[in-house]
């Protein structure tokens, strides 16, 4: 029997979902199929869903569902995922860019007034998501992307280059340390590593594959967020904006470390699924 686009996905999809891979299958096993096809869009997929599955593409289909099947990321896979309405690179140098980490760009955007020259750190960059989505969005802005991984901020560098970002530069080092002399910035953004060093969590799914120091933050999780929080009034204009992405149930420490590093206006954005996920604060 010739195979079709259709057939293959459909049953690559009952393989994943057989092997308990992913709760969504179908859309996993045709986002592998459309990239094999050389498509962008998935609505092309159901155009071409009884053409016969050509050798070269169901070769690479295969090893796609394979890598898949057993439990490397999507992401990594197809070298790329969707964040803030672009395309970024993705490698196992940085955390696959995620939907809950969109409210970081919101919040920052709500506040860079669109025609002013405002100087922005995204402090942990990792592939660049964040920091890149304001860059697009905010051209007077002057971004700063900072990594302590270089194979890291080479890929932020690789996506700058990608979405053709031309208001961003790159400092390599840890956390505040290679910035400590200079000006002071408006507004710095990060999603530093939060995860408890023992979550069970780390044990299962993409997160496998994702880079330990992307993710761990010590035996509570908030070591950087600590830093992070601890370290930017320094670095801060008065009237300046810190925000950051922790971890469920971290709220009330992080809130309490704003406050010790005496930010006032604290405020806590939930995530698309209801997560208390987003602190930010003003520095007076
Ligand atoms: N949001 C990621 C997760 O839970 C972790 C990201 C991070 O540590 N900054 O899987």
């Amino acid at each position: 029997m010739i195979k079709t686009v259709a057939i293959a996905v459909k049953k690559a999809a009952q393989k994943l979902a057989a092997r308990q891979i992913s709760d969504v299958s179908g859309i996993e096993a045709q986002a592998l199929m459309l990239d094999c096809l050389e498509l962008s869009d998935q609505s092309q997929i159901q155009t071409r869903a009884e053409w016969t599955l050509e050798k070269t593409a169901g070769l690479k289909f295969e090893s796609h569902i394979n890598r898949r099947l057993a439990g490397e990321p999507v992401a990594y896979i197809l070298g790329r995922r969707e964040f803030y309405k672009k395309q970024f690179f993705t490698t196992p140098a940085a955390l696959i860019p995620r939907p809950e980490s969109e409210g970081l760009v919101d919040v920052a955007l709500a506040h860079i007034p669109a025609n002013k020259k405002r100087r922005v750190l995204d402090m942990g960059t990792g592939c660049g998501a964040v920091g890149l989505s304001i860059a697009l969005l905010r051209e007077y802005a002057e971004i700063t992307l900072s990594d302590v991984v270089e194979d890291t901020l080479t890929l932020s560098k690789q996506n700058t280059a990608r979405l053709e970002a031309q208001n961003v530069r790159f400092v390599l080092g840890d956390w505040y340390e290679p910035l400590k002399d200079e000006q002071a910035f408006s507004l710095i953004v990060s999603n530093p590593p939060y995860i408890a060093d023992n979550d069970p969590h780390l044990k299962r799914g993409d997160i496998r594959y994702e880079p330990p120091v992307a993710l761990l933050g010590g035996a509570d999780g908030l070591s950087a967020l600590s830093k992070v929080i601890t370290g930017a009034p320094k670095l801060l204009q008065r009237g300046g904006i810190l925000i950051t992405e922790h971890g469920q149930g971290q709220k009330q420490a992080v809130a309490a470390l704003f406050a010790k590093a005496g930010f006032c206006g604290i405020h806590s954005i939930r995530d698309p699924a209801g997560i208390e996920r987003i602190i930010f604060g003003v520095k007076p």
